[in-house]
């Protein structure tokens, strides 16, 4: 996958439609695939704090979110010219599950929250298939990886913060057959409204 790196963090470097092509054809032969917003906050955090920019450069997708990585990127030579928001390329899979008919799980954020933000993209996304979520406080984990992967979710958005979210994600990927997963951070809270 094309990437720049900016003081040790990588960033995928490839136009967003070209990135949901890649997702669309990594699903289709089963490859996991895991995306991460890198915004400045992330970006600085990760300077002095090892285990997120492992988590950051470990991930499939890196998106550019933040003019310091378009800055730099111009400055060094590179091709990154847009910024991507969490919430933006969240959107961006949500519309793509739509069209492929994937099976979506979401899993953060509070009760009421997480609810709201479900009808909100069965709103938005008409025909979606969002087939379970989960408050961000329910922590049976072994119970919630039998009922995600018995609902046969094929992409899971986790809001829990930064790195809880990601930390979660790498720590029970390898039991999920979840195909695409992303840390959305507060981003069930923008659809809640
Ligand atoms: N959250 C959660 N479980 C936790 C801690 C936080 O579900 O154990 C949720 C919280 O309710 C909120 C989101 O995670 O909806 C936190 O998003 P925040 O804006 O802090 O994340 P960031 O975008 O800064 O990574």
């Amino acid at each position: 996958m094309k990437k720049e790196t900016y003081l040790g963090v990588n960033v995928s470097a490839l136009p967003e439609q070209a990135m949901l092509e890649v997702i669309k054809s990594r699903v289709q032969s089963g490859e996991q695939s895991t995306v991460i917003a890198v915004n400045p906050e992330k970006f600085i955090a990760s300077q002095s704090n090892e285990t997120l920019k492992r988590l950051i450069n470990h991930s499939t997708f890196q998106i550019p979110d933040g003019i310091g990585v378009i800055l730099a990127s111009r400055l060094k030579g590179g091709t990154i010219r847009s910024r991507i928001t969490g919430v933006d390329f969240m959107q961006k899979l949500l519309k793509l599950a739509t069209i492929e008919g994937y099976n979506v799980f979401f899993y953060g954020a509070k009760e009421e929250v997480v609810s709201k933000a479900v009808k909100s993209a069965e709103d938005t996304y008409p025909g979606i298939q969002i087939v379970g979520y989960e408050n961000g406080y329910y922590n049976d984990e072994d119970a919630l990886i039998k009922r995600i992967n018995e609902l046969k979710s094929d992409m899971l958005f986790v809001a829990m913060g930064s790195p809880k979210q990601e930390l979660w994600i790498e720590r029970n990927m390898s039991r999920l057959n979840v195909k695409v997963f992303q840390g959305v951070g507060g981003s069930f809270d923008v659809l809640a409204g």
